[in-house]
C-alpha cells in the first residue's frame, strides 16, 4: 500500500475544515490542515460571531428607550463604535487562539499558508509539497459584487465589521440575510440606512408572510427601503458616494455596503472588486465546478475524484456553520471510523439576526403546496407583551404549515423577539415528525410568545376559497 505524509490534508481551517480534521484525528488519522487567512474561518472571524456581537451591541439603543415604560430613568447615553469594534476583535482573537489550540491538542498539524491541489494525492502549501491519502476541500466562500463602474468604492460584510467609525449614512445593497442583519445593526446604532433591493421585499426564498413581516418591520425601524432598484454606477465626490440607479433618484451615502451574494473559494478571479484571488488547483485534478463556482459532491461529500472530498460553503449546499460542521464530521465518521454517515439536509433550522429576528424550519407555505398539495395554514400576529408598556409599535408573526393529509407540521416561521431561540426546539419536533395534534397536546409556557405555537386553533381559509368569496 502506498505511504503518504498524511491520511487527510484539509484546505481551509474554518467551521468545516477544523471540525472534520479534528474528528478524523480523533480516530487516529494523521491530519494536516492549511489556512491562508485566520484559523476559525468566516463564522468566527468575519461572520456569525462578530455579527452577533454587533447585534447585541445595537440592541441597547432600543432597550434604553424602552426602559422608560417600566419606570426607569436612563441618564444620558453615549455610544462609542471603536470600543465595540475593539472588544469584538478581542473576542475573535480569543476564539482564533482557541481554535488553534483545539487543532494542536487534537494532533492536527497546522500550516498557516495558502494551499493548492497538485494531483489527487498531493497538496502544495506555501511552496512545500505533501502527499496525502485523501484531500478535504473546505475553503468556504467570499463576497461578490457586480462589476459596475465605481464598485471599487464599496465595502463587503468583511469590512463592515471593522469600519473605523460608525457611518452617518450607509447604503446597503442586497436583500438577503446578511444585508438585513447589517441594516438592523447600523440603523439601531444611529446611522441613516437605505437598503436597496431588486425585488418587492427582503429575504427571497423565505416564507412570504415572514418576508412581509420583516420588510414592514425594517421600515418601522427607520430603514428606508428602495425596492425594485438596480444600481448602475457608483460615483465618488467630495460629499461622499452617490449610487446611481437605473431609474429613480440617486442615493447619497458615506459608506456603501454590497451584500449581494457570495461565491465559493475555488477559482481564480481577476475582475472582482477585491484583489486577485488564486484558484485552488482544481484544474490539476479535473474537477469541474458548477456555474456558481461550487464543487459538485455526492451525499458522502465525495467529488468526481475519489480521493478528494469537499464540505461547507465551497459546495454551496446549505451555507450555514452547523451544516459545514455536520457534513465534515459525517465525512470523518465515514472515512476514519468505519461508520458510513451522510448529512441529512431536511428540516435544518435557520435564523436571521435582523431587528426583529426571523427564524424558520421546514417548508415555506409555497414549497409545501408544491410538495404535498393541500396544506393547512395557522398564523398569528400580535403585539409582544413587553411592548404593551413600552409603547413601541412592534409585531410578532408566527406561522405553522401543516400537511392536511397527514397532519404533520411541515414548516414553522417566526418574525419577532427571541425567534432564533424559539425555533431550535421546534426543529426537534419537526425532525421527530410531529403532527399538529401533538403541537396542540403540548402545554404552553405562559406568558411567553412561544406558547402561541401550541395554541393556534384557527386555520386560514384556503387561497382558492378566499378568491371565490
Ligand atoms: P469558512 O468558515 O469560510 O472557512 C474557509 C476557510 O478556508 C477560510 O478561513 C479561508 O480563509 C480558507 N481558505 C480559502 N482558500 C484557501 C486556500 N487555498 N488555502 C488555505 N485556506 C484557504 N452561518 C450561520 O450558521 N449562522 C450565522 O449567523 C451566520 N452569519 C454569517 C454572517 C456573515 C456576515 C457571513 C459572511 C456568513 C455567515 N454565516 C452564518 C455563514 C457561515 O459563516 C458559513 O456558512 C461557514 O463559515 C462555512 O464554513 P466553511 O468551513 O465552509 O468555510
Amino acid at each position: 500500500m502506498a505511504s503518504y505524509d498524511f491520511d487527510l490534508f484539509t484546505l481551509g481551517a474554518g467551521s468545516g475544515g477544523v471540525s472534520g480534521s479534528r474528528r478524523a484525528a480523533s480516530y487516529g488519522a494523521t491530519v494536516g490542515i492549511c489556512e491562508d487567512s485566520r484559523v476559525g474561518g468566516t463564522c468566527v472571524i468575519r461572520g456569525c460571531v462578530p455579527k452577533k456581537l454587533l447585534v447585541y451591541g445595537a440592541h441597547f439603543a432600543e432597550d434604553f428607550a424602552d426602559a422608560a415604560g417600566y419606570g426607569w430613568t436612563v441618564g444620558e447615553t453615549k455610544f462609542d463604535w471603536p470600543t465595540l469594534i475593539a472588544n469584538k476583535n478581542r473576542e475573535t482573537d480569543r476564539l482564533n487562539g482557541i481554535y488553534k489550540k483545539l487543532l494542536s491538542d487534537s494532533g492536527v498539524k497546522l500550516y498557516e499558508k495558502r494551499g493548492k491541489i497538485i494531483d489527487p494525492h498531493t497538496v502544495e502549501v506555501g511552496g512545500e509539497r505533501f502527499t496525502t491519502r485523501r484531500i478535504l476541500i473546505a475553503t468556504g466562500a467570499r463576497p461578490v459584487a457586480p462589476e459596475i463602474p465605481g464598485i471599487e468604492h464599496v465595502i463587503s460584510s468583511n469590512e463592515a465589521l471593522d469600519l473605523p467609525e460608525l457611518p452617518k449614512r450607509i447604503a446597503i445593497v442586497g436583500g438577503g440575510y446578511i444585508a438585513v442583519e447589517f441594516a438592523g445593526i447600523f440603523a439601531a446604532l444611529g446611522s441613516e440606512v437605505t437598503q436597496v433591493i431588486r425585488g418587492e421585499k427582503v429575504l427571497r426564498g423565505f416564507d412570504e408572510d415572514a418576508r412581509d413581516a420583516l420588510t414592514e418591520a425594517l421600515v418601522r425601524h427607520g430603514i428606508q427601503i428602495r425596492n425594485h432598484t438596480e444600481i448602475a454606477r457608483i460615483d465618488k465626490g467630495p460629499g461622499g458616494l452617490t449610487l446611481m440607479p437605473e431609474s429613480g433618484t440617486p442615493i447619497e451615502a458615506d459608506v456603501v455596503l454590497y451584500a449581494t451574494g457570495r461565491e465559493p473559494n475555488t477559482r481564480a478571479r481577476a475582475s472582482l472588486y477585491r484583489a486577485n484571488t488564486e484558484g485552488i488547483g482544481l484544474e490539476n485534478v479535473g474537477i469541474a465546478t458548477d456555474k456558481f463556482g461550487a464543487i459538485p459532491v455526492d451525499e458522502w461529500s465525495q467529488t468526481s475524484v475519489p480521493s478528494i472530498y469537499a464540505v461547507g460553503d465551497v459546495t454551496n449546499r446549505l451555507n450555514l456553520t452547523p451544516v459545514a460542521i455536520a457534513e465534515a464530521r459525517a465525512l470523518a465518521e465515514t472515512l476514519f471510523n468505519d461508520n458510513p454517515t451522510s448529512f441529512d439536509p431536511t428540516d435544518v433550522p435557520t435564523a436571521v439576526f435582523s431587528q426583529p429576528p426571523v427564524a424558520t424550519v421546514g417548508l415555506t407555505e409555497a414549497e409545501a403546496r408544491v410538495t404535498v398539495g393541500a396544506v393547512d395554514i395557522y398564523r398569528s400576529r400580535f403585539r409582544p407583551m413587553k411592548h404593551t408598556l413600552t409603547g413601541r409599535e412592534e409585531r410578532t408573526m408566527m406561522k405553522l404549515v401543516v400537511d392536511r393529509a397527514t397532519d404533520r407540521v411541515l414548516g414553522c416561521h417566526i418574525v419577532g423577539a427571541d425567534a432564533p431561540e424559539i425555533i431550535q426546539g421546534l426543529a426537534i419536533a419537526l425532525k421527530c415528525g410531529a403532527t399538529k395534534k401533538q403541537f396542540d397536546q403540548t402545554v404552553g409556557i405562559h406568558p411567553t410568545a412561544a406558547e402561541e405555537f401550541v395554541t393556534m386553533r384557527d386555520k386560514l381559509p384556503d387561497p382558492v376559497a378566499k378568491a371565490a368569496e
